[in-house]
């Protein structure tokens, strides 16, 4: 099967044919922000925390996950015995993802406990790799999603702990000022392990890394202005890892996932001015065609648009080989067991958390 040269239908028809010749023994997850040619043929699409559970309910022996690698790890973290976790392009990596590493974040937290005379929670966005998940199961910390993410911060602040919040500087400091936690508690952490200025450091709540997504950094105050003036009858709604006064300026901020419920369930003719990555919202656009849906500016994720229908029918084929004895599975996701372990204690404390509340 020469894959190279197929069209875009052939190709959808093949990875199509493929997985249903595999009766369930295959599934190809997408996430929010892939092409729209494949989001349309996946079997499930989500953001990365949904991937990872929804994969792991499935129980599926072999699943082509379209997203980045943290999210293939994640899932792979969660995968049930026995299943195998592809990606199709293995460097589609996330930035903020690569930012920092277990190491790393425990110089950090070591720092911070000396400053502090106190035992800091680590937490850890979910757009992260295992060995920081592994990292704050081993802490006593926590993972966090953008939707939960205030109620994993209040319930350690309330516990009298300082927090290290990671990698994602925007996503925390929206989340501190959402609990009302004051400006000179809130500091900033760098590349090379020294604190924002200026702050009260021994009495310091929350501690954030240095990390951002370069899409969603990249819209400010005037880029809201301008969008409002141009769309005057249009809500604003914009993702979390938006910077402070972004978030400050819109009708309402959330994750992928509830962006997406949001417009879903808005009226048939509102309009809406999105700031979050541009291919999901484009897709938005074109599957609510009842509501009027605009960009607050038209930034893809390169990583996102690595995953492509041919990378993608690779991964499919290596499967069907693989179960037909005649070869390797390409850029299968592997966790190792201790890394799995902490990083499920990590997860697990979320959801305790989050449930308990
Ligand atoms: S949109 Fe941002 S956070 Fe998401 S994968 Fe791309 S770089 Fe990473």
């Amino acid at each position: 099967m020469d894959i190279f040269n197929m069209t875009d239908e052939e190709l959808v028809k093949y990875i199509k044919e493929v997985r249903s010749k595999l009766k369930g023994d295959l599934i190809i997850p997408a996430h929010h922000y892939i092409n729209r040619d494949i989001v349309e043929l996946a079997d499930f699409s989500g953001d990365s925390y949904k991937l990872a559970v929804d994969v792991s309910r499935s129980k599926a022996p072999f699943v082509v996950l379209c997203g980045v690698r943290f999210m293939a790890e994640s899932a792979a973290i969660l995968a049930a015995e026995g299943q195998h976790i592809l990606i199709p392009e293995i460097d589609a990596l996330c930035p903020m993802a690569e930012m920092i590493d277990a190491n790393v974040a425990s110089l950090a937290l070591e720092k911070i406990q000396s400053i502090t005379a106190k035992e800091p929670a680590p937490v850890v966005y979910m757009n992260s790799y295992a060995d920081s998940k592994s990292l704050c199961g081993k802490r006593g910390g926590s993972v966090c999603t953008s939707s939960n993410a205030e109620k994993i911060v209040r319930k350690y602040i309330d516990e009298g702990k300082p927090v290290f919040f990671f990698p994602d500087f925007h996503l925390g400091n929206n989340v501190a000022h959402n609990l009302g936690i004051k400006d000179e508690l809130i500091v900033k952490v760098y590349r090379d392990i020294s604190f924002e200025e200026g702050k009260n450091l021994r009495e310091a709540q929350i501690f954030l890394w240095d990390g951002f997504c370069p899409i969603h950094q990249q819209w400010h105050a005037e880029d809201v202005h301008k969008a409002r003036e141009i769309y005057k009858d249009a809500k604003i709604i914009v993702h979390p890892e938006s910077q402070k006064e972004v978030v400050l300026l819109s009708d309402i901020s959330g994750s992928t996932q509830k962006i997406y419920e949001t417009i879903k369930n808005s009226s048939p003719g509102s309009s809406w001015i999105i700031g979050t990555e541009f291919t999901f919202v484009d897709r938005i656009k074109h599957t609510f065609k009842d509501k009027n849906i605009y960009p607050l500016l038209e930034s893809p994720c390169s990583n996102m648009k690595k995953i492509t229908l041919l990378n993608t029918a690779l991964a499919v084929q290596s499967v069907e080989n693989f179960i037909d004895g005649k070869g390797e599975l390409l850029n299968e996701i592997t966790v190792s067991e201790e890394l799995k372990k902490y990083s499920k204690v990590a997860l697990e404390k979320m959801i305790e958390i989050v449930e308990g509340s």
